[in-house]
């Protein structure tokens, strides 16, 4: 059946990251037998300029209707000053929360020909591929109650609650089981149980979850430890589930091992596997519309849209293959450039992708 791909340019750089994955989509229609069909629309401070605001109705709607939701990236610095209701971030959030987006998928992948750009070791990161699943719509950012009050002394207290629901935690723990099945069956679930009843609960949970993943080795690590072991040793890991708060922090540090944010791109799913598919990295607003942009983060997201959403497990290995074949050709834009190498742009970085496509 037609599968529908919302396509949602954004802001700064977003359009010049998109259009170089629009033409990876319509060479995969045209020549590789994907059956999909594209719907652009706008989002973002781009959105609020025609609008009045960062998510239209006509937007979501598009994104509720759509199998998988290509996001290029919103915000900067034209749109800082509004109120934020109408901030360009605010449609992220929005896009989320009404499309019940739960699992985050952030990959840290570090290709070999990239090690120099780490700040570890290359040995110890070369060959890096880490699968950090975040639980994305619950815990401390939305535990109730939370607040400033003021106590008898007169002096303030502020408070936020983390809170985790057997349900709620069952369903990130599924979601991460499913994907470290079509990875190396390697789950670590990071928690800090000794400390913490939910996430206590948590790891009662996933253990419960394991025996239906009965090929899933499961391990259980502390948050202080697996922050340590990520600057470590980080190939040790395969996939980690986590809470939202440190699933926020634990994906930031592995994305950093890799040294470079216009690599990385990264999922949001709902229960049913429709996903949200954008690169971590925000709009770059100091490099916008000067053709230097690193689209590589927006076309991997676009192979994560291929494995996780729409099933298509070979385009996904065939366009992460054509990424590796251009880096092994030395192409690179100005943000992964070392020396002897050769320094193209957005839209010929693009097209090197689309010529090393083949069948493997
Ligand atoms: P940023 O990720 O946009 O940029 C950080 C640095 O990385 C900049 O020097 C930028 O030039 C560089 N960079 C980012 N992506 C790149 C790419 N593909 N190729 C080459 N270089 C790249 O973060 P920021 O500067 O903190 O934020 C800029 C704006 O983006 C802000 O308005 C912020 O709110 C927004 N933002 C949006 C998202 C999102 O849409 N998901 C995420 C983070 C930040």
């Amino acid at each position: 059946m037609t599968k529908k791909i919302c396509i949602l340019p954004g802001d700064g750089i977003g359009p010049e990251i998109i259009t170089e994955a629009v033409k990876l989509l319509d060479k995969l229609r045209s020549d590789f037998g994907l059956d999909a069909v594209l719907e652009h629309a706008n989002v973002g401070g781009t959105a609020y300029d025609q609008t009045g605001k960062p998510l239209p109705e006509a937007t979501l709607a598009l994104a509720q209707s759509a199998d998988a939701v290509l996001l290029g990236a919103v915000g900067g610095p034209k749109w800082d000053a509004l109120e934020p209701a109408f901030r360009a971030e605010k449609a992220l959030l929005g896009l989320r929360a009404e499309l019940k987006l739960f699992s985050n998928l952030r990959p840290a992948v570090l290709y070999p020909q990239l090690a120099d750009a780490s700040t570890l070791k290359p040995e110890v990161v070369a060959g890096l591929d880490i699968m950090i699943v975040r639980e994305l719509t619950g815990g401390i950012y939305f535990g109730e109650p939370r607040g400033v009050r003021e106590l008898d002394s007169g002096e303030k207290q502020a408070y936020n609650t983390l809170v985790y629901s057997e349900s709620e935690i069952e369903r990130i723990a599924r979601s991460a089981f499913e994907i470290a099945m079509k990875r190396n069956k390697q789950l670590c679930s990071v928690d800090k149980a000794n400390v913490l009843e939910s996430t206590r609960l948590w790891r009662d949970v996933v253990t419960r979850v394991a025996s239906d993943y009965p090929d899933v080795t499961l391990e259980h690590m502390y948050v202080d430890n697996a922050a340590m072991q990520l600057v470590r040793a980080p190939k040790q890991f395969d996939v980690i589930v986590t809470t939202n708060m440190f699933g926020d922090i634990l994906s930031d540090c592995a994305a950093m091992l890799t040294g470079s944010i216009g690599m990385l791109p990264s999922a949001s799913l709902d229960k049913n596997g429709k996903g949200m598919y954008e690169p971590i990295h925000g709009s770059a607003p100091d490099i916008a519309g000067k053709g230097l942009a690193n689209p590589l983060a927006t076309i991997l997201s676009v192979a994560m849209m291929m494995r996780y959403t729409l099933n298509e497990l070979a385009l996904a290995e065939m366009i992460e293959h054509a990424v590796a074949q251009v880096l092994d050709q030395g192409l690179r834009t100005p943000d992964i450039m070392s020396d002897g190498k050769t320094e193209i742009g957005t839209a010929e970085m693009g097209d090197a992708v689309i010529k090393a496509m083949k069948k493997i």
